[in-house]
């Protein structure tokens, strides 16, 4: 709908950047800037509407020329909506026009009509809810209200009834003083009220303050705050009204909006991410799932007067607003509250610049919780840098180090280059031609590993060993099986921003001894990049007999309007590696736990299999030792998992290896899964509890 405005006319968007800085001059802080204005063709007026850059928050300025060719600038500041911008442009909510629809008589409203409008309001759609597996609410919407006023309305309406003498401050401050003891809102200051209801901006042509057509007195108001003006505003216009309340009626509004809670706070932020006031998702799952979970916006269409005032028996239609979808995610609140719990602790303890904990189900690739911290709360989220809204498990990338080893050892003995009797020899440093590997136990300074097989190289976590193996393979055998783990490419959650990491295809290298040194880095887990997510979804591949799963955080969608819900399929995506190499790594990661460097991460009653990870970190082009990422990966029970657990914290101030510090924080989260499903005898009160009420939530689904 874009048109020519009569009166800017000329380059619209030469004129509209004018406007634009006018607005930025009086209004707009000094970081935003403008792009792409538009001109929009509104019924009899063209209104000129630029955007500011703010990736949050939109903020509109627009100019707009009334039907007289008088010049009237409008100026929409604060944080306000696309859709508020259409109940701006009409001056009015939906229920302000009701009041004056009773209001008016039919013959007077003809007579000061001088031409006939069209004029739409778009109706914001509630969103669906998000629930948990368990059918929890996590994030929902609560009907608010919003009182706004037209300062310019106000104060001609005043000057008439308390004469031209009375100042604009004065104005200003009586009434701001009349509106605060009707909302009774603590937020609410009468000062900057006042302010409000006298701002003005400088006209474009010649420079002098005119009053604004619109400004915010108050966002997202309970209900109970605005009975008292609402009364006000729907009572008749009469003589004996005191004359603040007529001044009132003549220039202030109350419109609904729709605004999003988040009843667990922090929990699972970084998954749900939340919504700016547009209602238009940011982050996490209110971003991957925006288009089920908006709605469809409603609106109303009306016959109105010059004076923006609806006709009697005027042309009107009206389309209801759809509310959004839910959707049930595949997050168990309760295991989502141990794993930040276990992680939060971290965070105390070994003071990582971050951490991340991802808990899958092997069997359907079904998320059962996904951590990120530091973290933020979703009801404030403009309180937090914009970095803690990233889903670290999702975002986070880095060099996986001897995690990775597993599935390098996978790729070897699925196509058939070496076996489990295979042996490898670890001195320590091993020199090859064009380049030298060198064994962690250079840098503990423990005794060399000397003969291994595969299985001793993963307990051991030997490098030499791992590179040695690796080298029996075509760099293209390793290359394929890691894609059909999902290493290298975005795995399609649905959580928000995902990263793909990196792993070099075949044909990137010329050089033969380039590709033989790649392979062998690759064999313990450098010269690749990976997400927590990448890994967790590899080790859910081991564990479910070699096939991946794609990883999934929603598993239905509800229809709240028929309670119906459309449960989702688990999405298989082939074998990665047959189920007898599958199995025969899950033994060697079993030994791991049991004998090897993860043997703190060890359960009460059950078998865990599992790898450490500690990867130095590369600073300017060198891996600078004093810089790692200590990771677990693992899942339990050994022999048919049901749970899979990554931990991952980047950079720990105290600790440096992942045996150390990541295999214990899966043991602490493993044991709290276990007493949930297996509570250890004897019972205390509480664990029997929580172990009744895990019960109930898993049979009820
Ligand atoms: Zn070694």
């Amino acid at each position: 709908m874009l048109a020519e405005c009569p009166y800017l006319g000329g380059n619209e968007n030469l004129q509209l950047a004018e406007a634009a800085s006018l607005f930025q001059r009086n209004e707009s802080p000094p970081t935003s800037s403008l792009y792409s204005p538009t001109l929009i063709k509104f019924g009899e007026k063209s209104v000129a509407v630029a955007q500011t850059t703010c990736p949050v928050e939109r903020e509109f300025i627009q100019a707009e020329t009334d039907i007289d060719g008088k010049e009237v600038i409008l100026v929409l500041s604060n944080r306000c909506s696309l859709t508020m911008l259409f109940v701006f442009l009409v001056h009015l909510g939906l229920a302000s026009w009701l009041f004056y629809m009773q209001g008016l008589q039919g013959a007077q409203a003809k007579e000061k009509a001088e031409s006939v409008w069209l004029r739409r309001i778009d109706l914001a759609p509630a969103r669906g809810n998000i629930y948990s597996r368990n059918l929890q609410i996590l994030a929902t919407c609560q009907l608010t209200y919003s009182v706004w006023a037209d300062p310019n309305a106000i104060q001609s309406v005043a000057k008439k009834i308390w004469g031209q003498q009375v100042s604009n401050d004065e104005i200003g401050k009586r009434i701001a003083h009349e509106i605060c003891s009707m909302l009774k809102a603590e937020q609410i200051s009468e000062r900057d009220l006042a302010r409000r209801l006298s701002r003005t901006v400088r006209n474009r042509s010649n420079g002098k303050p005119i009053l604004v057509r619109f400004v915010w007195l108050a966002r997202q108001l309970d209900e109970s705050n605005v009975i008292e003006l609402r009364r006000i505003l729907g009572m008749k216009r009469a003589k004996d009204v005191p004359p603040e309340w007529r001044i009132i009626q003549a220039g202030v509004g109350i419109s609904p909006e729709v605004h999003r809670i988040y009843p667990y706070g922090r929990l699972a932020a970084a998954t749900l991410g939340f919504v700016n006031l547009d209602n238009i998702g940011y982050y996490g799952v209110e971003r991957g799932w925006d288009e089920i979970l908006k709605g469809k916006a409603g609106s109303v269409e009306l016959e109105v007067d010059a004076l923006g005032r609806p006709l009697p028996n005027g042309y009107l239609s009206y389309l209801p607003p759809q509310t959004g979808s839910s959707i049930i995610l595949t997050i168990d609140e309760q295991i989502q509250k141990a794993a930040e719990k276990v992680i939060d602790e971290a965070m105390k303890k070994f003071q990582p610049k971050s951490a991340s904990a991802v808990v899958i189900d092997p069997v359907n690739g079904d998320i059962l919780a996904l951590v990120s911290k530091p973290d933020f709360d979703p009801n404030e989220y403009r309180r937090f840098p914009q970095e803690r809204f990233l889903n670290r498990p999702l975002t986070f990338v880095y060099e996986p180090g001897s995690t990775f080893k597993p599935l390098v050892a996978a790729a070897l003995l699925d196509h058939g280059v070496i076996t489990e009797h295979s042996i490898a020899h670890c001195n320590g440093t091993w020199k090859t031609e064009t380049f030298s590997v060198r064994c962690w136990v250079v840098q503990k300074g423990t005794a060399v590993h000397g003969a291994e097989s595969i299985s001793d190289a993963l307990k051991h976590s030997c490098n030499i060993a791992m590179a040695q193996f690796a080298l029996k393979a075509s760099y293209r055998q390793i290359y394929e099986t890691l894609v059909k783990f999902g290493i290298g490419r975005k795995l399609g959650v649905g959580a928000g921003f995902e990263e793909a990491g990196w792993l070099d295809p075949p044909n990137r290298f010329l050089a033969k001894s380039a590709i033989r040194h790649h392979q062998a880095t690759l064999a313990f887990g450098q010269s690749v990049a990976v997400t927590p997510m990448h890994m967790a979804v590899a080790y859910a591949a081991l564990a479910n007999h070699g096939k991946v799963m794609k990883p999934r955080i929603v598993k239905g969608i509800k229809d709240e309007k028929t309670g119906k819900i459309q449960w989702l399929k688990p999405q298989d995506l082939g074998f990665a590696v047959s189920p007898l190499t599958a199995s025969k790594i899950c033994d060697m990661l079993i030994s791991v736990v049991e004998e090897g460097t993860g043997k703190r991460a060890k359960l009460e009653g059950v078998k865990v299999a599992g790898k450490t990870g500690t990867a130095t970190k590369v600073v300017n082009g060198r891996y600078d030792p004093t810089k790692v990422v200590v990771s677990f990966f693992g899942f339990f029970p050994a022999h048919s998992p049901k749970w899979v657990i990554g931990i991952v914290l980047d950079e720990p101030a105290y600790g440096k290896w992942g045996g150390e510090v990541a295999a214990p924080l899966f043991a602490a989260l493993g044991q709290q899964i276990l007493w949930r499903v297996q509570p250890p005898r004897p019972l205390s009160l509480t664990q029997d509890l929580t172990a009744l009420s895990f019960f109930s939530h898993v049979s009820s689904n």
